[in-house]
């Protein structure tokens, strides 16, 4: 009987599978962190406010008053119901009820569980389904997609166009094996985001690409919708009606209220198909995680609906809005890096490559956005994410969130400075 264990292995998929890096990076500085070293983060994709108090008080109020049992398996039909009104009357989305949305552990389980609804591995001889992804993109869609059987279609855009995609970028890369678009507005990690005129630009190409891809569904990632401050409002897609009954509005809890923690996230789709989907999605997420933490049900229902959480959430807004101006006007001061303005999310994406081919004052060669992030978490003691693993053209950025103290800002943009001029 062979006891070594030497040549055991992992699934292929799992062995193959690239960790996140956005939360290996932020890993990484905290316990650089909690070790004694004076590390800046600025990795981290969470808000550095509290949850407002009447979200934890709804949470702690169900939980003594002993919701603690197991729930239907998308959520109880009254925190359903409050979503599908939240989507209705804030996002204009039609025709939605209770019955099109489900309550998962967090966006990225929902959009895990959409897209293996989504997707299959294709039968021999079969070409893959595609998903459209425009790139520079959150890391997790790749490899959630490519998990499901997908292969990725990027589209790359760049800071010349604040990294919005073109209608006739589109255009091009829908074709009869397209299953999937996804948008994020605004984006992660690029700070920036579409307007409505965009908005209606690119439906109007997705409307006419249905005929070419009768499957195409388009899933938009709204989880920093709440986080906005240049010129233009926040749109949802979804509420456009030709295409309404395609699309999959994503969001959840985690960055409006802050509540990272908590894992909550949903999604919705109006319309036969999306009842069809959500319920996949409830078949699927009953045989992984059932439902989500019963008490946080209440707390949901609290943040959508009391006025007393808009308000904090304003006010984070306005924290964010002038957190982006500093640190905008302190990336000025530094030679070689250039940035789009960021309007939403709190996020800057900075093209750094000018710093490309040279030496820090270490010794330290800089040859692409990863070298850089490694020899200044190292060597000055700043968490920012390298940009490679976003995909297109941000090898040549890295990603820095503003979701921490002006004070952190200041000192963190002196090292980041410091660093650069001791370059040779
Ligand atoms: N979408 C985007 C664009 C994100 O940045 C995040 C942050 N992790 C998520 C989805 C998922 O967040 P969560 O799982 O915390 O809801
Ligand atoms: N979305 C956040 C980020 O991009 C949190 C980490 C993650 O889930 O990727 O940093």
């Amino acid at each position: 009987m062979p006891t070594s264990t030497t040549h055991l292995d992992l699934s292929r998929r799992v062995s193959e599978l690239k960790p996140s890096i956005t939360v290996a990076l932020n890993n990484k500085a905290k316990a650089m962190k909690a070790s004694g070293i004076d590390v800046l983060g600025f990795a981290a994709g969470e808000p550095d406010f509290d949850t407002p108090q009447p979200i934890k008080d709804a949470a702690i109020k169900a939980l003594q008053a002993g919701e603690t049992k197991y729930t239907p398996t998308l959520g109880d039909m009254k925190t359903r119901q409050c979503i599908a009104d939240k989507l209705t009357n804030e996002n204009n989305i039609p025709g939605l009820t209770g019955e099109h949305v489900a309550i998962g552990v967090g966006g990225k389980h929902v959009l895990y569980n959409a897209i293996q609804c989504l997707f299959d591995f294709p039968a021999l001889g079969e070409d893959p389904w595609e998903m459209i992804l425009p790139t520079p993109a959150w890391v997790s869609y790749r490899p959630i997609c490519e998990l499901s059987g997908g292969v990725v279609r990027e589209i790359v855009a760049g800071p010349d166009t604040d990294f919005r995609i073109t209608p006739a970028q589109l255009q091009d890369a829908i074709n009869p094996r397209s299953r999937l678009l996804i948008l994020n507005s605004p984006s992660n990690p690029c700070g920036t985001m579409y307007s409505e005129s965009d908005l209606r630009d690119l439906a109007k190409v997705i409307h006419e690409g249905i005929e070419r891809a009768p499957q195409l569904v388009v899933l938009t990632d709204e989880i920093y919708e709440k986080i906005v401050y240049g010129p233009d409002a926040h749109f949802s897609i979804g509420s456009i009606p030709e295409i309404a009954e395609r699309v999959i509005t994503l969001n959840g809890m985690s960055k409006a209220y802050a509540m990272t923690g908590w894992r909550i996230g949903y999604a919705a789709m109006p319309g036969d198909f999306g009842k069809s989907l959500i319920k996949g999605m409830g078949n699927l997420q009953g045989q992984m995680t059932t439902n989500i933490t019963s008490f946080n049900y209440p707390a949901i229902r609290e943040a959508l609906t009391n006025p007393a959480v808009a308000t904090e959430v304003e006010t984070m807004r306005q924290a964010f809005a002038q957190r982006a101006d500093l640190i905008m006007s302190r990336l000025s001061e530094i030679p070689g890096v250039t940035c789009p303005t960021p309007t939403g999310a709190f996020y800057v994406f900075p093209d750094v490559s000018a710093l490309f081919g040279k030496t820090s004052a270490k010794g330290t060669k800089i040859t692409s956005a990863t070298s850089l992030c490694e020899a200044m978490l190292e060597e000055a003691h700043i968490a920012f994410v390298p940009g490679e693993d976003f995909g297109g053209i941000a090898g040549n950025h890295l990603r820095i969130s503003f979701a921490c103290s002006e004070d952190q800002i200041n000192a963190g943009m002196d090292r980041f400075k410091a660093f650069v001029e001791g370059l040779s």
